[in-house]
């Protein structure tokens, strides 16, 4: 059905006049709506019906209009990105990332490529200033743009919000938040470490990566530590080749180099 309403032009028929609004002259105020911002097709109205003869199987179908199809996608876009948490890091993209750096190269081509398609986990490694967190803003950047259902959290962030919410004497036996967390689309996790939270948190935030790893969903992962710093239930699950790919970024300090005029970095 939707396919076939994609082949109708709109702009090769005329509007049939069912629409009254349409008919109306405009009151003072829909004048002083400028033109463009009123769609052509429907005037308005978000639907419009097709000029067919009475004996056409569309004839006085309601046809959802253009304009309504797009706000529509433009609200869902907002949803996605309003749940996304990315706020914070709306600039950080491929595009204002400086992929000429020593060392970022393989890391680039692969957090692009990921993002494309979300599947499987990606680790990304690197000291602090590398430039990772850029990379892991732009693939959940890219996947709201892609429409994918995407969150961004830092892990530290995430804690406190796990110690928080959970704890041995909360009540909380159920939140939204985070069984939405653990079974988003794509989730991308900065700045995993041997993070020093309650063992309540920490054994939450094992929940979500296990719940993850167990149904194989997308997520991304950044870390300045080495594996066998980390939880070791979540590094033995980390490097698991057949799900998890892992890159290191080479490059020192990519904030650095950056601000200096791209000096290249030795
Ligand atoms: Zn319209």
């Amino acid at each position: 059905m939707e396919k076939n309403l994609r082949r109708i032009d709109p702009s090769s028929f005329s509007i049939s006049a069912n629409i009254p609004r349409a008919n109306m002259p405009p009151s003072s105020e829909e004048a002083a709506i400028p033109m463009e911002e009123t769609c052509p097709i429907c005037k308005g109205a978000g639907y419009f019906c097709m000029d067919v003869p009475i004996n056409d199987p569309n004839f006085g179908h309601l046809i959802t209009c253009q304009c309504k199809l797009a706000e529509k996608e433009g609200r869902q876009r907002d949803k996605l990105w309003q749940q996304s948490n990315l706020q914070a890091f709306e600039t950080k993209n491929f595009d204002t990332f400086n992929s000429h750096i020593v060392g970022v190269n393989e890391s680039f081509a692969r957090a692009k490529a990921f993002a494309q398609a979300p599947k499987g986990w990606l680790l990304l490694v690197g000291g602090y200033g590398c430039g990772k967190t850029h990379l892991a803003a732009a693939i959940a950047n890219e996947a709201v743009r892609r429409e994918y259902q995407t969150i961004f959290m830092v892990v530290p962030d995430l804690l406190d919000y796990l110690r928080s919410t959970f704890g041995p004497n909360s009540e909380v036996a159920y939140d939204e938040r985070f069984d939405k967390i653990r079974s988003i689309q794509l989730l991308v996790l900065d700045d995993l470490g041997a993070e020093s939270s309650t063992a309540w948190a920490r054994e939450k935030l094992f929940q979500i990566i296990n719940h993850r790893y167990n149904n194989h969903l997308p997520t991304v992962f950044t870390t300045n530590v080495d594996l066998d710093k980390l939880d070791p239930r979540i590094a033995s699950r980390l490097l698991d080749v057949e799900l998890c790919r892992q890159t290191v970024i080479q490059a020192k300090d990519y904030r650095q180099t950056t601000r200096n005029n791209n000096i290249r970095y030795k």
